[in-house]
């Protein structure tokens, strides 16, 4: 990539953070075990360089969402590690899921047959998880698939079951009834399947407690920085920091319209700063928030465009700020979940929205 001078923005990923956010998940499940997902490119972070950090805490089981996230992964990682599938194998990739040593979910009993068959040409026993519907209605064996294959004598043929696991889907929200249901149900479907370790926690699945830990939790966004325990504070490290560049600064008159549409209309001397960034760098247009320098709020003053954000710098003394500098837009000051909550959205939206455009910076 370019250099700094040539960036519009940096985008600073804490890879020590992210380690100290997986040791921490880790002492909270005691003596279960911790894996790491990785899907959408790391949640937009980078999925090598995540999982290579998890590595050397010692995470050997990872989760990605599509075929070609687990190959590109395998590639990267070696044999070794675990490598689940999330949203299954669809008909046909059987063959390369099973070139690259990948562990299929199974979601429904289609993909079992298929599984099976792929069992059965490769003449491997090939690792499988099944995942069960809780009550989440998304993927999964529903209750009724899973007391038919459970009353098959060959249904799990050649499949070495390494795994049987589900998803909250209210696991945010703590004292929600479908967290017990789910657990509740989850319980009684394990039984009825060949007996293997369990999983069911997200980030925030950790922590409803023990009850909910079984022998391997799924992590993705307490990994990089994103509140599990949404309304208390935040257990985890920040992971990312966002700043852009100021590419113009200007001092407008009374009655100066900016930015497009004429949002704002100057009553009086306005000093303001262009910055590089906007959103076709995965800011919202709606997320109207401030940039900050030395402590200092910056807001944002018109409209959000394409690839600029004009900022109102008045609260700082004249010419304190210069082009080249750089304006913070997340990081200690503006946290991601406060990003995320201008827009009423969530951290995982911001993060993996984040443009591919920023130089970007692994610490
Ligand atoms: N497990 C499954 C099945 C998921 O779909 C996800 C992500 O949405 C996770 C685990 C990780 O969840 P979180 O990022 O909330 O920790």
């Amino acid at each position: 990539q370019t250099s700094l001078a040539a960036a519009g923005a940096v985008l600073t990923i804490d890879l020590d953070a992210v380690r100290e956010n997986y040791r921490r998940l880790k002492a909270r499940l005691g003596s279960g075990a911790c894996a790491g997902v990785v899907k959408a490119d790391g949640y937009g972070l980078g999925a090598t360089e995540i999982a290579t950090a998890l590595r050397k805490e010692g995470c050997d089981t990872f989760f990605v969402a599509h075929v070609e996230e687990g190959v590109r992964l395998r590639a990267v990682l070696g044999n070794r590690p675990a490598i689940y599938i999330l949203n299954g194998l669809p008909p046909g990739a059987e063959k390369e899921a099973v070139a690259a040593g990948l562990s299929a979910v199974i979601n429904g009993s289609e993909q079992l047959d298929a599984w099976r068959e792929a069992a059965r040409r490769s003449g491997r026993k090939l690792p499988t998880a099944i995942q069960v519907d809780s009550g989440m209605a998304r993927l999964g064996l529903s209750a009724a698939e899973v007391e038919a294959v459970a009353a098959s004598a060959d249904a799990f043929d050649g499949l070495d079951i390494r795994l049987v696991m589900s998803h909250l889907a209210c696991a945010d929200e703590p004292a929600h009834p479908a967290n017990r249901a789910q657990l509740a149900e989850f319980e009684r479907l394990r039984a009825m399947l060949p007996a293997a370790p369990a999983s069911l926690a997200n980030s925030s699945g950790i922590f409803l407690g023990p009850a909910y830990h079984f022998d391997l939790a799924r992590p993705g966004a307490a990994l990089y920085g994103i509140n599990p325990t949404p309304g208390s504070k935040n257990p985890m490290l920040p992971v990312v920091r966002l700043e852009a560049k100021v590419i113009q600064t200007r001092t407008l008159a009374a009655g100066a319209g900016i930015g497009y549409g004429h949002t704002v209309v100057t009553e009086g001397p306005v000093e303001t700063a262009t910055i590089s960034l906007g959103y076709a760098d995965g800011w919202r247009r709606r997320a109207m928030a401030a940039a900050h320098f030395e402590g200092v709020s910056l807001p944002f003053i018109g409209r959000v465009s394409m690839d600029s954000i004009i900022l109102d710098i008045s609260a700082l003394p004249a010419g304190r700020l210069k082009v080249g500098d750089f304006v913070q837009m997340i990081g200690p000051a503006q946290t991601l979940d406060q990003v995320a909550g201008l827009t009423e959205t969530i951290g995982y939206e911001i993060l993996t929205s984040l443009g591919h455009r920023f130089h970007r910076q692994y610490i």
